[in-house]
């Protein structure tokens, strides 16, 4: 596995991969990796020939208030956990590197980014569509795989691939879940042991909805009052709960198959989502 921070370097590894004619599967990460993660990774492995994985806490998608300091690192455990699934390439830029001084860009899905998450973090899907476009100029992927766990990151990506005729293909993998069922997230390293327990409430709300589906609930309204209620009790602080259409992410009066249901709540001070797809 090789390990680099240079794009020059990256893009003369991928190139010389693809005179080998690999095709190149691309996995954008944060770091802190856990098995949502490497899931996604894994897909790429069986998927493509040379698998790429990207380590980089992006500051653009982080508001202001939002403390990018925070967020978890452990660089030396990702490269062993890769290095072990058999990644061809890990691309840890500093932050320098992709936003030199003199960086003026963003790119922005419009519509999508401002509801749900864009609501409460106005200029975080333009941060992350910034990202990953630039990151799939550099390396240029034949499939990106991302996670289901942020849906709305997934559409919003799917989006800007149609409308600026890119030529990834975008993997989707199902979310990882820890046994209790919490989606699992490098931000769940900052729970208390107290939050942790109650966070499981997420999952459970939500599959609290499906299984009601499933016996004939289709109020919107008597669905989301009852995951606000389960929530509250567990000492969430809810920022939205919301049932969207999958593909527009415009709420829905009556639930239906394939309604996709969206939470952020936060514990203390960290924020977690959850969905899933009636
Ligand atoms: P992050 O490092 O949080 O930016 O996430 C990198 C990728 O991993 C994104 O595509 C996420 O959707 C995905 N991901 C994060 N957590 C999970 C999970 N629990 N299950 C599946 N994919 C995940």
């Amino acid at each position: 596995m090789q390990f680099v921070k240079s794009i020059k370097r990256v893009k003369r590894i991928v190139a010389a991969a693809r005179r080998q004619r690999k095709t190149v599967g691309f996995v954008p990460t944060m770091g802190a990796l856990h098995e949502g993660h490497l899931s996604l990774v894994r897909t790429a492995c069986k998927k493509s020939d040379f698998v790429v994985v990207s380590i980089f806490v992006n500051p653009t998608q982080f508001e202001p208030h939002e403390d990018l300091r925070r967020y978890p690192r452990d660089l030396t455990k990702d490269l062993a956990l890769l290095k072990n699934e058999g990644v061809d390439l890990v691309f840890a830029p500093s932050v320098r590197v992709l936003y030199p001084l003199d960086f003026k860009t963003r790119v922005t899905v419009h519509d999508l980014s401002s509801v749900l998450c864009g609501i409460t973090r106005p200029h975080h899907f333009q941060g992350v569509t910034t990202i990953v476009l630039k990151l799939f100029n550099i390396v240029q992927p034949d499939i990106a795989v991302f996670g289901k766990k942020d849906y709305q990151q997934a559409v919003i990506i799917q989006r800007m691939v149609k409308d600026l005729n890119l030529d990834t293909r975008i993997v989707l993998g199902v979310i990882v879940r820890e046994p209790d069922g919490l989606a699992m997230s490098s931000r769940n390293l900052h729970l208390s042991k107290h939050d942790r327990t109650n966070a499981v409430v997420l999952h459970q709300s939500l599959q609290w909805v499906k299984m009601a589906f499933k016996g004939g609930l289709t109020d919107t309204k008597k669905a989301l009052q009852k995951m606000r209620r389960m929530i509250h009790n567990k000492g969430g602080k809810i920022d939205y709960i919301e049932a969207v259409d999958k593909n527009t992410l415009a709420p829905v009066k009556k639930l239906r198959k394939g309604t996709l249901l969206v939470v952020a709540v936060y514990f203390s001070s960290t924020r977690l989502i959850d969905n899933t797809v009636l």
